[in-house]
């Protein structure tokens, strides 16, 4: 079933084979065609995942549904659903540290990263929507009806799982978006086909391995790995699938979101962003300094509310903006294996060359490039974390999303501009503020369209705190209470009485 790495200087690592999971059993598809899988740090190809057709697509909708209609499903006591997400968590802390070793050589992300983020929120996430399972309820309404029959009218509504869920997931926290998918479905009585990233898929293959470990009923879970165009397509147009829960760019997400119109699909669309990092005159610069850098930098700019546009007021511009690039140049490259790196590689060669592309236009521009600026490695796609000065808002690199280690630092004189100027972009996923003046954060913070907004930190996700974004960020909300609405609909029950 799977085969192994040698790697020098560590264990040796377990690959799972290409393989898709459907109907609780792992199968052959995409008419033997195959997707290769390099890793990012040296450029080497380590495996390769099956890249779906439409009819393993088919296939896989059909064993969700299946599964989701049956009786013993339906069936299942709340509570036990609970527990089926926390037999996962137990054993993904089991193996925490193998499925961190292959997501750092997947994805090339520093292995502290892979073990201490993704992994850990893929154990909260499994803990915390489990204890959602029994907590489903509705609500009991009196109605006024219309006319004089004398009736005394009710009403309960009853909060029912919207069905096959498909969950397509990116490639920068892998394993931790196909959890955000999965445990909320199954938390809910749904049902879930994940489809990972061609970019980085072997996480949720040993998800997959994990899922049938912990006895999840056969159909429940299952997992297809291919091509965006092709499988991912076949999933959004399939009219079992009740719900696509996607998180990934702006370009894809528009595109499910028209495809959806045919079967009246629900969607939560978590997508790209351009969040600005606002740095006030009276801010503590002891702290915004580090933390404009930490809002930017780490999973090397690849986090979808990184602050990559740095909104200074001009009295301590260039002291921020000189302090930020001296923490970028401090910073170390390299593989994801050495733990005294802090900055891996870029996810692939299609992303430095984007990475690249966006900050050569942001330079010819006018931008400045403080530090950074190129590639950092002839193998490998490392990019060198930059910072660039004098940034102008209609720059290309000032509005489209990089999602590398680049932020774009720009002046600004007052209230007025800095508001302007920070809801000036496409995007509305997050923002933070760094100030001493909690009330002048407040106010401003209450004028910034985006989903989440940060006083004097950046970059805080928190499983209890709704999660989502305004404008071409996306559509609904993930987390807290809110995800209930994301996998349920109420049915509303009305008698006379
Ligand atoms: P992407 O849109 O290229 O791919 C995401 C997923 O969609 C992949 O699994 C891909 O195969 C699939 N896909 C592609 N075309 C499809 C189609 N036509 N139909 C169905 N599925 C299709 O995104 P990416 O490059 O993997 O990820 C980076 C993007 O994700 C960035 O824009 C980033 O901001 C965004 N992101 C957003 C959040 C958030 O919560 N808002 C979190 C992480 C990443």
């Amino acid at each position: 079933m799977t085969a192994m790495i040698e790697r020098a200087g560590g264990p040796a690592l377990r690959i799972p084979a290409a393989r898709l999971l459907i109907d609780g059993d792992w199968c052959d598809g995409g008419d033997g065609r195959r997707i290769a899988v390099y890793d990012p740090a040296t450029e080497e190809r380590i495996a390769e995942v099956v890249a779906a057709t439409a009819s393993d697509v088919e296939r896989a909708v059909q064993a969700a549904h299946r599964a989701f209609e049956s009786a013993a499903w339906q069936k299942m006591r709340p509570l036990d659903r609970g527990r089926l997400l926390e037999r996962l968590a137990l054993l993904i802390e089991r193996d925490a540290d193998d499925l961190a070793r292959l997501e750092t050589l997947d994805n090339g992300k520093p292995f502290a990263v892979s073990r201490n983020v993704d992994m850990q929120f893929a154990i909260d996430a499994l803990r915390y929507y489990g204890g959602w399972s029994s907590k489903m309820a509705g609500e009991y309404i009196q109605l006024s009806p219309l006319g004089e029959d004398g009736g005394t009218y009710r009403a309960y509504t009853e909060r029912r799982p919207v069905g096959v869920v498909g969950g397509i997931t990116p490639w920068n926290f892998p394993m931790g978006q196909a959890i955000q998918k999965m445990a909320p479905a199954i938390a809910f009585g749904c049902t879930v086909l994940l489809k990972p990233s061609e970019e980085a898929s072997l996480t949720t293959l040993r998800l997959g391995e994990l899922v049938l470990e912990a006895g999840f009923p056969e159909g429940t879970v299952n997992i297809v790995t291919g091509h965006g165009h092709e499988a991912g397509q076949a999933l959004v147009d399939h009219p079992l699938v009740r719900k696509i829960a996607f998180t990934g760019s702006t370009a894809t997400g528009q595109k499910i979101l028209a495809a959806s119109v045919k079967t009246m699909k629900r969607v939560t669309l978590e997508l790209g962003g351009k969040s600005p990092t606002i740095v006030l005159a009276d801010a503590d610069l002891n702290v915004a300094i580090p933390g404009a850098a930490n809002a930017i930098f780490p999973n090397s700019g690849q986090i979808c509310t990184a602050g990559s546009r740095l909104l200074v007021e001009a009295p301590i511009y260039d002291e921020v903006v000189e302090g930020v690039a001296e923490i970028a140049r401090g910073l170390k490259l390299g593989s994801g294996f050495d733990p005294s790196v802090q900055l891996g590689p870029l996810v692939s060669s299609g992303q430095l060359d984007r990475v690249s592309a966006l900050v050569g236009q942001g330079i010819e521009e006018g931008a400045e490039p403080l530090c950074g600026g190129a590639r950092a490695a002839d193998k490998g796609y490392f990019y060198q974390p930059t910072v660039l000065g004098g940034g102008r808002t209609g720059m290309r690199v000032a509005q489209q999303e990089v999602f590398g280690p680049v932020v774009l630092a720009m002046p600004v004189l007052d209230a007025k501009e800095i508001r302007m100027l920070a809801n000036d972009t496409a995007y509305g996923l997050g923002a933070s503020i760094w100030t001493q003046d909690i009330n002048k954060a407040h106010l401003l913070a209450a004028q910034l369209d985006c989903g989440t907004v940060w006083i004097n930190t950046h970059n805080v996700l928190d499983l209890a705190m709704p999660f989502g974004g305004t404008k071409l960020s996306g559509l609904g909300r993930e987390f807290g209470t809110e995800v209930i609405h994301a996998y349920t609909e109420p049915r509303a029950v009305c008698m006379r009485l």
